[in-house]
């Protein structure tokens, strides 16, 4: 049985979808089975795996319509051991389409639960709100991983974000968890990287991973080649602190 986890911090640009790629391809080097889920309109971890997100028969979209089951939907083997719900720019209409829809916030969930047993891990990429979207994401998975990026705001809508899980597990999903919070594009040159992770640390009492992400160009580099971190370029830091980090998540199911 899959151990579902959502990938969700409501800012943008923190990190989420690099995690989600980078951390699903490495679970996925360790031999298990990953199936990964884009419910970001943006689609970009469906085009970090190379896929062309313009062009898709079933997207995720069709299946919060209920169009499409999530077998429909799932392309597999993108690479050895991932499968994914790809997205797109369609799945921004979704939340209006859901409008007065009843249960809304459990149609991923029902369709997860088809295919859970197939996989070792599923690894949900979130959008960069709160909206019902990370919502249903929140509802589906086990747990949450939390990315902070080593900003001066890192901590900025953090405690929002804790309530949101909090609300989901008490009225939604009782089984949530808190997965823990990694911390993304550390730079060990500046004191700012390790102020943040002091400060957060303090004022944080969930989980938080041993591996920093550090800030590497080759992260960023890599989705424009349609690859993950440890097919692109695995002997760059940003390949072995995914590793590492993948290994800390198994070591944590
Ligand atoms: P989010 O999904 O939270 O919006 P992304 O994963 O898309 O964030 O990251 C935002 C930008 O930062 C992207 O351009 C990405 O390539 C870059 N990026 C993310 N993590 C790193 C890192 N560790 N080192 C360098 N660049 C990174
Ligand atoms: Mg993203």
């Amino acid at each position: 049985m899959a151990k579902t986890i959502a990938i969700a911090n409501q800012k943008g640009g923190v990190g989420k979808t690099t995690t989600s790629i980078n951390l699903s391809a490495c679970l996925a080097e360790k031999g298990k089975k990953v199936l990964v889920i884009d419910t970001d309109p943006q689609g970009n971890t469906t085009s970090g795996f190379g896929i062309d997100k313009n062009n898709l028969e079933n997207t995720i979209y069709d299946l919060i319509l209920g169009e499409c089951s999530i077998s429909d939907c799932i392309i597999k083997n993108v690479i050895s051991n991932i499968s994914i719900v790809p997205s797109n720019v369609n799945l921004a209409a979704a939340e209006i389409e859901l409008i007065g829809i009843d249960r809304k916030e459990y149609i991923l969930k029902k369709e997860v639960d088809y295919i859970k047993e197939e996989y070792d891990f599923i690894i949900i990429d979130c959008p960069p709100s709160l909206n019902m979207l990370t919502i249903n994401a929140m509802t589906t998975a086990d747990s949450v991983l939390v990315p902070i990026q080593c900003e001066y705001y890192a901590l900025e809508g953090l405690s929002q974000l804790i309530h949101t899980i909090n609300l989901v597990k008490e009225r939604l999903n009782p089984d949530l968890d808190m997965e823990g919070a990694v911390f993304t594009m550390y730079d060990s040159r500046t004191n700012l990287s390790m102020q943040v992770v002091e400060n957060v640390k303090q004022n944080l009492s969930q989980k938080i991973y041993n591996t920093l992400i550090p800030r590497n160009i080759r992260l960023a580099e890599a989705p424009s080649h349609g690859m993950p971190i440890n097919l692109y370029d695995a002997k760059s830091a940003g390949a072995e602190a995914y590793m590492q980090l993948a290994e800390e998540i198994i070591s944590n199911i």
